[in-house]
């Protein structure tokens, strides 16, 4: 195991040695990464690195409802494997769209959370494909972010308000949006020309059986997707959208930090999210599609 300080010194000459891709989220003006300690543009605004050896890029403090307790059940979820099915069609989009360069592949992972899913794909893709590849994942929770940083070195990892994005543009090759918030307009501008999105939402299916008990008969029960893939479809040329779906049986304990992960159980009575805390085990729907968008022309013009 690498000593938190190792990790931190990892995480920040990767910031360093990539400090180009940056640039300051509040006067827009390149950054440098001084001794390893801190990110400071041009004009002077200074950003610490974490113990951890995150930097957190936030103007303003920002409060969310995804606490600490969320991002640990999330990562036990997915290091059990029940997204796998998921992440491997990401990775397989991935390599399909590589080209033989000698440059780093750049992903961005936008709204990562606990750095579980962009870890694993980083880890794929290289293995199978053996190409340069540098993932970048932010997010605007601290407490997702530390544990992210904490878990995985030889990744930028970033807390990161997604309206002020602190790259350059055209910097990525893949932007990864996985269950999670978008804003199309940073997309756009920190995209490559010949760049892929590629936006996770869930399909009508999705955690059907734990909606089903949460929701009972009224309208959350069932979701729908249709505004997010117009919303989509208004920003990016929509080249493909790939439906994944597939059913896993989880335990009580993983049952508990399912319902703990997502936002689903919020709002919802005491007494329905007893009925699926209480099941011994529980049949699980896992429904995706994978939105794939190029920039608008971009694919027919070069
Ligand atoms: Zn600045």
């Amino acid at each position: 195991m690498l000593s938190e300080n190792n990790k931190k010194i990892i995480n920040a000459r990767l910031l360093s040695q990539y400090e180009d891709m940056f640039r300051c989220p509040i006067c827009s003006t390149s950054v440098e990464v001084v001794n390893l300690s801190s990110l400071i543009c041009s004009n002077h605004h200074c950003f610490d690195l974490s113990k951890q050896g995150y930097v957190n890029l936030l103007t303003h403090s920002v409060k969310t409802k995804y606490d600490k307790k969320l991002f640990e059940s999330r990562k036990m979820i997915n290091e059990s494997g029940f997204f796998d099915p998921l992440i491997n069609r990401i990775c397989e989009n991935i390599m399909l769209d590589l080209e033989p360069v000698s440059k780093p592949i750049k992903i961005l992972d936008v709204g990562c959370g606990e750095g579980s899913h962009l870890s694993a794909i980083q880890q794929r893709v290289v293995e199978q494909s053996q190409c340069n590849l540098l993932g970048a994942g932010i997010d605007i929770s601290k407490e997702g972010i530390i544990i992210a940083s904490r878990s995985f070195s030889n990744l930028i990892w970033c807390v990161v308000d997604l309206s002020h994005c602190p790259f350059t543009d055209k910097q990525f090759n893949f932007i990864l949006n996985i269950l999670s918030p978008s804003n199309y307009a940073e997309f756009h501008r920190m995209l490559k020309d010949d760049g892929m999105v590629m936006k996770v939402i869930p399909g009508s299916k999705y955690l059907q059986e734990l909606r089903g008990i949460f929701y009972k008969q009224t309208d959350r029960s069932v979701h729908s997707n249709e505004s997010s893939i117009a919303l989509f479809k208004r920003n990016f040329d929509l080249v493909d959208i790939q439906g994944v779906q597939y059913s896993a049986t989880m335990d009580n304990k993983q049952i508990e930090q399912m319902v703990r992960m997502t936002p689903l159980s919020w709002g919802v009575s005491e007494e329905n999210v007893q009925q699926v805390l209480g099941k011994t085990k529980l049949e699980i729907t896992f429904d995706f599609l994978v939105l794939l968008g190029k920039k608008m022309n971009a694919h027919r013009t070069n």
